[in-house]
């Protein structure tokens, strides 16, 4: 069989060169010779062939440089290489391993060795370029060649794999149909080419948008994606990721000195309840891509319509709750806070609500985290501050004695936003005296696991008191509940939390709890505040334990400002314990 394979021989004697070309002449070899280092290498790059065989001893570029420019080059970094040594020259030998040669051979030749050496190296190459051409195929039938990104093929065999992993540990996977809007009008308008650079473009964006996040991203055809994602907190992750995805695309792209925009659609299936192998849920997500198009596009949609209902309910409120600071809707109540000796008014909790157009009243439970998530708390927080703060100045100025208003903080709020500086524009604005704001942070505020946050922290809260600004901790109890790390910070006031409150009087633990923490706070000097409480039995236990301050039901939901005045006005000088008992 005629070999297919080209030898380059360098050598600069001339019956050197012949000898070979005698020898190997019968094999079927392209032959192909040089007779210096230079011309070596000028042949080697515009060839790239199969075998080198080299000379050491030449005038000029000796064999070892040759060879070493060679393996400099990437392309010819695998090219077989067989130095030709002068007999027994060990030194030589050495170098030349060094230089990167692969093989050698003595002069005078051995007819048969240096044909049986040519066969075998130039055979063994043949075999190396046969598997990177497999290679190559493997490759091709698994990434798409357009964008690099697995294809439909690789796509099921990882979703199986995923599957059953899920399967096993329980999880959930949520698959992500992804359609382009309107793909065909920019390829039939601007062309292919620009409609190929688009696809590129959004191929690199997605993989961006969800490589941090642990997803596979692939190509299925045309402007079809696909993106696998496990996760467990389904609504939110997933909804998040698609929303991100969505955004990402619709920023404008520059292809070919064009100015493009494009959207997209998604459909979102969910492992296992909405199908339990790949084409169902692939089906399925597709069914859910055609409502998100047939919704009027640049949206995504569950599968599910229960999903559907979650993903969308949080995605209204988000975008109301941007509106509701500049729309006047927010506003706060205030719960008295009583001193469970006199019965006297000593301060209130401003407690934040959402007159919300359509539903009404709405707690913070529903929507302060959300604000957390969104960081629209910092600008909310800044105005229930100001808010409060002014509130409770005009208090003061209509003649009320002095009390002292609570504010919750959240913990978005102290770090790393400035919460020094709205704390101080809030009082200089409003002109109140430090000592009638209380800041309510909770135990995981103070618990950080960096040094240089908790650091931050401290330093805040020192200049915070510095100022006559007074820290309570609120909901104490229900996180670390450990006193001791309390030293630490200039803190005032302990708030105990309600679920112990509640079952005073049912619950011996709770009781006993209560009075532990009420005790372990006085021999810290913190003033403790019972949250909560909401009957004359846990007032007349808490009262016992010199619990100094009461909240709750008991004496007073939180209440508009309207009726909070009405009540001052009620109980200016009086006590609410002996009114009400
Ligand atoms: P919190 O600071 O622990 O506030 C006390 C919560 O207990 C209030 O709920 C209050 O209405 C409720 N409560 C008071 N007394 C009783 C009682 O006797 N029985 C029962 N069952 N509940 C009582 P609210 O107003 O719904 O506030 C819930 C949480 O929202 C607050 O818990 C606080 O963590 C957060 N929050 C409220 N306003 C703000 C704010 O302006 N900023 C931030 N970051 N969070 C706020
Ligand atoms: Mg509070
Ligand atoms: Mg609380």
């Amino acid at each position: 069989m005629p070999e297919n394979s080209t030898i380059l021989i360098v050598d600069d004697e001339m019956v050197s060169r012949y000898t070979v070309e005698v020898l190997l002449a019968q094999e079927g070899y392209t032959l192909v010779f040089a007779e210096c280092g230079e011309e070596a290498l000028e042949k080697a790059v515009k060839l790239i062939p199969d075998l080198m065989l080299l000379d050491v001893m030449m005038p000029g570029m000796d064999g070892f440089e040759v060879c070493q420019r060679l393996r400099a080059n990437p392309r010819l970094a695998e090219l077989p290489i067989v130095m030709i040594t002068a007999l027994d020259d060990r030194d030589s030998r050495l170098r030349g391993i060094e230089a990167g040669a692969d093989d050698f051979m003595s002069k005078p030749f051995d007819r048969a060795e240096l044909r049986a050496r040519v066969r075998t190296i130039t055979r063994l190459n043949r075999y190396r370029r046969l598997i990177e051409t497999e290679e190559q195929l493997v490759y091709l039938a698994n990434y798409d060649m357009l964008t690099s990104l697995p294809n439909r093929n690789l796509l099921l065999e990882r979703l199986r794999q995923t599957l059953t992993h899920a399967c096993r540990s329980h999880q959930n996977v949520a698959i992500l149909a992804l359609d382009l809007d309107n793909f065909q009008m920019i390829n039939d308008g601007v062309g292919h080419e620009v409609g190929d650079n688009m696809l590129r473009e959004v191929a690199q964006r997605l993989t961006r948008t969800v490589s941090s996040m642990g997803a596979t991203v692939a190509r299925l055809s045309g402007d079809e994606f696909v993106v696998i994602f496990d996760t467990n907190n389904l609504v939110k992750e997933v909804s998040e990721m698609a929303q991100l995805m969505l955004d990402n695309i619709s920023e404008q792209m520059t292809l070919s000195n064009h100015e493009v925009v494009i959207t997209a659609s998604i459909g979102i299936s969910v492992y296992p309840s909405d199908g339990q192998d790949a084409s169902v849920l692939l089906k399925n997500a597709n069914t859910a891509l055609a409502r998100a198009k047939a919704a009027g596009k640049n949206t995504y949609q569950f599968f599910t319509t229960e999903m559907n209902k979650v993903a969308l309910e949080r995605l209204i409120l988000e975008n109301q709750l941007r509106k509701a600071l500049t729309h006047n809707q927010l506003c706060l109540y205030y719960q008295p806070q009583i001193d469970s000796n006199t019965g006297h008014f000593v301060g209130m909790e401003a407690l934040l609500r959402w007159q919300h157009p359509k539903l009404g009243l709405l707690s913070p439970v529903k929507f302060v985290p959300v604000a957390e998530e969104m960081g629209l708390i910092i600008p909310i927080g800044e105005w229930v501050l100001r808010t409060a703060c002014q509130q409770n100045k005009a208090w003061q100025r209509a003649g009320f004695p002095p009390l002292r208003v609570s504010v919750n903080v959240s913990g978005r709020q102290i770090y790393p936003a400035n919460l020094l500086q709205t704390v101080k524009d809030a009082l200089t604005d409003s002109g109140l005296n430090p000592n009638y704001l209380e800041l309510e942070l909770t135990e995981s505020m103070l618990i950080s696991e960096e040094d240089n946050q908790k650091d931050s922290i401290l330093a805040v809260l020192n200049e915070l008191k510095a100022m006559g600004v007074l820290i309570a901790i609120d909901d104490f109890g229900t996180g670390y509940s450990s006193l001791s790390y309390l030293k630490r910070f200039p803190v005032n006031t302990l708030k105990i939390d309600r679920s112990f409150i509640r079952d005073i009087g049912k619950n011996e633990d709770d009781a006993a709890i209560t009075s532990a923490i009420i005790a372990m706070a006085h021999s810290l000097r913190l003033t403790v505040v019972a949250e909560g409480v909401e009957n004359l039995e846990q007032l007349t236990f808490l009262q016992g334990q010199q619990c100094e301050i009461i909240q709750g039901y008991f004496f007073s939901p939180p209440i508009s400002v309207e009726d909070m005045t009405h009540m001052l006005h009620k109980f200016r000088n009086k006590s609410l314990i002996n009114c009400e008992s």
